[in-house]
C-alpha cells in the first residue's frame, strides 16, 4: 500500500480528481453567489446555446463555425466579465468579508424599523441604503456627509417633507447615518413589464442594489407600504416584523457567515448559543419575479 502511494506514477488518478474537484468547487461558488439573480439565468441560458452550437458544429463536421467557436471561449470569457461586473464585483466581496468585522448591531436595526413603521402611518416618503461590502464613498462624497448614530427621531426628521434633507437617500455604514441627500443610480424602467413599472424612489432602491451588495429600504409616501431591496430585487409592502427579521438575516447574520458558523456548532455543542433574533426564511433567496407583485 505504501509502496504503491510512494511511487509518483500512481498519483495520476489523485491529481484528475483534485483538478475536478477544484474546478467543481469553483463552479458552485460562482452560482451560490449568483442564484436567485437574473444573471445567473442569463449566464446559463448563453451557456446551454452556446454548448448547443458547439456540438451541433461537433458532430455534423462544420469545420470553419468549428474554428470561429474555438477563439469565440477567450471572446465569451471577456464579455461575461463585462456584462456581470456587478455580480462579480458583489461575489468577490462577499468573499473577501468572510473574516471582516462588522458592528451592525440590532439595536440599530430596531431604531430604523421604528422609523419606517412611523414614516409609513404618517405617509412620509423615505429611502435608506445600508452600505455593506462594497464601498459606497463615492455617492457618500456627493452627498451630504454626517455622522450620527442611527436614531428613529433623527430618521424621523431628515425624511419629514419640509426638511431640506427629506429628498433622495441616507446612508447607513455600520450604526451611522454617514450622508443624507444622496443620489443613487435608477434601475432602467420595464415598460414591458408592469411588475417592474415603479416611481423613482423604488428604482432608486432597486438601482443601488443592482450596482452593490447593498440593502435598499424604501418607505412609499404615496401608499404608506415598507419595501426592502437587495440584490436587484425588492419586496413591496413588508410587516415590521418581516423588515426586522430581513435586516437582521442581511445585516447580522449574513454579513458574518463565519460567526454564523461558530455560533450554530457551539450552540449543537452545549444547547445553548447566542443568537440573533431568528429568521422567518430568505426572503431574497427564491429565483422568480414573484415578490414584485406584493
Ligand atoms: P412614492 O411611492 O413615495 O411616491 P415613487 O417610487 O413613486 O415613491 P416618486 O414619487 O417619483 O417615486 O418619488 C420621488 C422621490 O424619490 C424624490 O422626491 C426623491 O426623494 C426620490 N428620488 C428620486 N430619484 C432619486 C435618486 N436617483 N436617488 C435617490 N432618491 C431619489
Ligand atoms: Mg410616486
Amino acid at each position: 500500500m505504501w509502496a504503491y502511494l510512494a511511487d509518483i506514477n500512481n498519483w495520476s488518478f489523485l491529481r484528475i480528481l483534485l483538478d475536478f474537484a477544484i474546478i467543481a468547487i469553483f463552479v458552485y461558488w460562482i452560482l451560490y453567489f449568483l442564484r436567485g439573480t437574473k444573471s445567473a439565468n442569463v449566464l446559463f441560458g448563453v451557456v446551454v446555446v452556446f454548448c448547443l452550437i458547439v456540438i451541433v458544429a461537433r458532430v455534423a463536421k462544420l469545420d470553419v463555425l468549428g474554428y470561429l467557436l474555438d477563439r469565440f471561449w477567450t471572446i465569451l470569457g471577456t464579455a461575461v466579465v463585462v456584462i456581470f461586473q456587478p455580480e462579480l464585483r458583489r461575489v468577490f466581496a462577499q468573499a473577501g468579508s468572510l473574516f471582516s468585522r462588522n458592528v451592525t448591531n440590532q439595536a440599530m436595526i430596531d431604531e430604523v424599523v421604528m422609523a419606517a413603521v412611523q414614516m409609513a402611518e404618517s405617509g412620509t416618503g423615505a429611502l435608506i441604503v445600508f452600505e455593506r461590502n462594497i464601498g459606497l464613498a463615492g455617492i457618500v462624497n456627493t452627498s451630504v456627509i454626517l455622522d450620527a448614530k442611527v436614531n428613529s427621531l433623527l430618521l424621523q426628521t431628515i425624511f419629514f417633507k419640509n426638511s431640506p434633507l427629506h429628498d433622495c437617500a441616507v446612508i447607513i455604514r455600520n450604526d451611522r447615518i454617514v450622508a443624507a441627500h444622496a443620489v443613487l443610480p435608477l434601475m432602467q424602467e420595464d415598460l414591458y413589464n408592469p411588475v417592474r413599472r415603479l416611481g423613482t424612489r423604488h428604482r432608486a432602491a432597486v438601482g443601488i442594489t443592482e450596482e452593490t451588495d447593498a440593502v435598499a429600504l424604501a418607505v412609499s409616501e404615496e401608499t404608506g407600504t415598507i419595501s426592502i431591496a437587495h440584490k436587484g430585487r425588492i419586496i413591496r409592502g413588508v410587516t415590521s416584523m418581516e423588515l426586522s427579521a430581513q435586516l437582521t438575516h442581511l445585516l447580522i447574520q449574513d454579513a458574518q457567515p463565519y460567526r454564523k458558523l461558530f455560533s450554530q456548532a457551539a450552540s449543537s455543542f452545549s444547547g445553548t448559543g447566542s443568537h440573533p433574533r431568528p429568521v422567518q426564511g430568505d426572503l431574497f433567496s427564491e429565483t422568480d419575479d414573484s415578490e414584485m407583485k406584493r
